[in-house]
């Protein structure tokens, strides 16, 4: 059941997966619910403070938004964007905990954007 704009996006964002505002935007016009851009941004802004967004930020890429049960570790190409979730192993992050123990830090999950170049992106640019 929606409640209005957060709750609209609440429903589209898992069909979705990782996405940018405007593919939000973009999803929910095709739902037959067109909204601003700005009014898009503050229901975003809206979640992520409680807790029920994450957003992947990255330098010079545009912001992706998943629902907080989807965050993780992302691959994030910065010539197109693509996305790509990366499971780790259980290994590497008990090591991440173990690490982070040692600086005295509790490690919540691990939420990270590793940014690079896709596999397309980089056939694509060699001669
Ligand atoms: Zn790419």
């Amino acid at each position: 059941m929606r409640s209005g704009a957060p709750g609209a996006l609440l429903e589209v964002l898992p069909r979705l997966g990782p996405t940018t505002a405007e593919g939000v935007q973009r999803a929910l016009a095709e739902d037959g619910l067109p909204l601003a851009l700005s009014s898009i941004y503050t229901a975003l802004g809206a979640l992520e403070r409680r807790g029920l967004v994450r957003a992947l930020r990255a330098p010079g890429c545009s912001t992706l938004f998943v629902r907080a049960e989807a965050a993780g570790v992302y691959l994030l190409c910065r010539r197109c964007g693509g996305v790509v979730p990366l499971t780790l192993p259980t290994a590497y992050v008990d090591a991440l905990r173990a690490r982070s123990a040692a600086h005295g830090w509790q490690l919540f999950e691990p939420h990270a954007v590793l940014t690079g170049r896709c596999g397309r992106c980089r056939a694509a640019a060699s001669p």
